[in-house]
């Protein structure tokens, strides 16, 4: 659905995005992560045709945004970080004007109504969208990249400067569009591709350092993971077998806790999710596993590990070994 490959992007002097590519599915709600000035609003905007690369490509269903724009925003909705709104139309005028502006075909009044049903603005479609709250003129920013019903929607931090109740709608809103939609939601906020996503993708300085299943971000990062399982069987016997299974790195009994089982922490090497084998080698020894949980770095974690990490590697760079230096002076 969406092939970005190599992309690079210079202003001056400043590398927003240094070689960055990723591909994303039909039907996937993505997290684009990243902390302020990773490049994310630089890769979206190049993605979105609003912004030209300096090399690399975009395309989207195999079209290529430089070379054939047109066709290609036909299938991209996009909320920007500030959206253009036009704040003496109302809700109802803009979005006609939206409509016209994208050359739509879909029954006008028929079309505009569904989007305003699926944004929740009908009651306001008459009011002149500066006298709406934020939250109300993000629904409309959102309205405004539904119109044409395209099969990507991006959003690019779209619930900054909203209070609390208004985030927890415009993330429902999100995630109901990513049943119908391809989703990339680019954002600074954990918690919100976490609530929202089924894929991460994190961005540092310009530089994909992850890209992962939301569910497996943290076994790939965290460098291991921590299993507590619960099984019925002989302790020695049960031991010796999870420390004898391979992808695990270490296990020790927790002593016996309820009825006849007995609860393990296993650690798995790292990169390897260890739950099915164990629950397949366990179990084909005839011993019930009746319980396990995980207890891996949360993604607050492994966020902070993951863009630190790609601080150091970039430390052999004569400039970052000079601000260490001038760190551990002081
Ligand atoms: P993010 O959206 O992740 O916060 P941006 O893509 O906005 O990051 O910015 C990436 C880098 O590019 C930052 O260092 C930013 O200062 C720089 N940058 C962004 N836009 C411009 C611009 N128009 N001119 C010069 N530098 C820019
Ligand atoms: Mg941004």
């Amino acid at each position: 659905m969406i092939n970005i490959e190599h992309l690079v992007k210079n202003y001056g002097k400043i590398e927003a995005l240094k070689d960055v590519s990723f591909s994303i599915q039909p039907g996937e709600i993505v997290g684009f992560l990243g902390p302020n000035g990773a490049g994310k609003s630089t890769a979206m905007n190049i993605l979105c045709g609003y912004l030209s690369s300096t090399s690399g490509s975009a395309k989207i269903n195999g079209i290529d945004i430089l070379e054939n724009p047109i066709e290609a925003k036909k299938l991209i909705g996009f909320l920007p970080e500030i959206p253009p709104l036009y704040l003496d139309m109302t809700v109802i005028e803009y979005l006609k004007f939206v409509y016209e502006l994208k050359g739509c075909t879909l029954n006008r009044e028929k079309h505009l109504d569904e989007v305003c049903s699926v944004v929740e603005i009908n009651e306001h479609r008459n009011r002149l969208i500066r006298n709406l709250s934020k939250g109300y003129r993000q629904r409309v920013g959102i309205a405004q990249a539904l119109v044409g019903n395209p099969p990507v929607i991006i959003f690019d931090e779209p619930t900054v400067g909203l209070d609390p109740k208004q985030i927890v709608e415009i993330r429902d809103l999100i995630r109901r569009l990513g049943a119908h939609h391809t989703v990339i939601l680019s954002t600074h906020i954990l918690g919100e591709v976490q609530a929202v996503c089924d894929r991460i993708i994190i961005i540092n300085k310009g530089k994909i350092v992850a890209d992962e299943k939301t569910e497996n971000i943290s076994t790939v990062l965290s460098g291991g993971r921590d299993v507590t399982v619960k099984i019925c069987g002989p302790e020695k016997e049960v031991l010796d077998t999870l420390c004898g299974m391979s992808g695990v790195a270490f296990a020790e009994s927790l002593g016996r806790q309820d009825m006849d089982s007995i609860s393990y922490h296993v650690k798995s090497s790292p990169g390897i999710d260890i739950r099915k084998a164990l629950f397949n080698t366990i179990s084909h020894r005839g011993w019930p596993v009746i319980g396990m949980e995980s207890t891996g770095a949360n993604l607050e974690d492994i966020f902070i590990s993951a863009v630190s990490e790609n601080d150091e590697s970039s430390e052999t760079s004569s400039k970052s070994k000079k601000t260490k230096k001038e760190r551990s002076k002081k």
